[in-house]
């Protein structure tokens, strides 16, 4: 920061140019955490927005003991970045839930909590922290973009962030969540089809018809209402 540092009259540039050199996080450790169970490894990483009415307010609770939550990375919407769990170390922030077959989901992921209410936009500093911070997360543990998704996609009917107004196109367009399918949908959509579509996309878990559809469409479609249509499969089928 301010002045370059002369040595013999040779201006000597820091290794990382500042332009693309990331704040560093602001470490605020959290009490709630253990260890990853049967040596599992991150292989996901859940987004979450806060539903709190301050990123203070929700630093407070991850790091309260008496509240049993937390998550590894907290983003306020004015961009500022809190680390509050080693990535080594299991988070409590996914709870019960299932992705592609599998449980456990705070053994196997990453936890990013987002300020936000939940009933107004993110804002593009918030957004641009998150981009920052992904591909940072997804190279260090071999993350493909796959393995980006929300709470609500784990925990259908139970959870329902990062919401209906978190712009995944922006994360799939930058390569930090799965494409989404863009061929025909069928002209008919039966509910067995895009149960099986669904399931291959990675929603596993056990829920009733409406429910899953609810997940989905918070995915892809979060403004869709009514009964299922064609295109609520288009984003699950093969990406052309
Ligand atoms: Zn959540």
């Amino acid at each position: 920061m301010g002045m370059g540092m002369h040595v013999a009259g040779i201006q000597v540039h820091s290794a990382v140019p500042s332009t693309t050199d990331p704040q560093a996080p602001i470490w605020h450790a959290s009490p709630n955490y253990g260890p990853r169970r049967d040596g599992l490894k991150p292989s996901l990483i859940v987004l979450h927005y806060t539903a709190m009415n301050s990123a203070q307010e929700a630093l407070d609770r991850l790091c309260d003991p008496v509240h049993e939550v937390s998550a590894h990375y907290l983003i306020g919407g004015d961009g500022t970045l809190w680390h509050m769990v080693r990535e080594e170390d299991r988070a409590w922030h996914a709870g019960a839930g299932e992705w592609s077959g599998q449980k456990d989901i705070n053994s196997r992921s990453i936890g990013i909590e987002l300020d936000n209410t939940g009933r107004h936009p993110f804002s593009d500093l918030q957004m641009r922290r998150l981009e920052q911070l992904l591909p940072q997360i997804m190279h260090r543990w071999s993350i493909r973009p796959y393995g980006v998704i929300g709470h609500s996609d784990m925990a259908p009917g139970r959870k329902f962030d990062p919401g209906p107004r978190f712009d995944w196109l922006r994360l799939e367009r930058n390569k930090l969540a799965a494409p989404r399918g863009q061929n025909d949908g069928p002209l008919d959509a039966p509910m067995d089809q895009f149960r099986i579509l669904a399931q291959s996309a990675g929603f596993s878990a056990d829920v009733d018809d409406e429910t899953l559809l609810s997940a989905v469409r918070l995915r892809y479609r979060p403004w869709a209402t009514g009964p299922l249509q064609s295109a609520d499969l288009v984003p699950m089928t093969a990406r052309s």
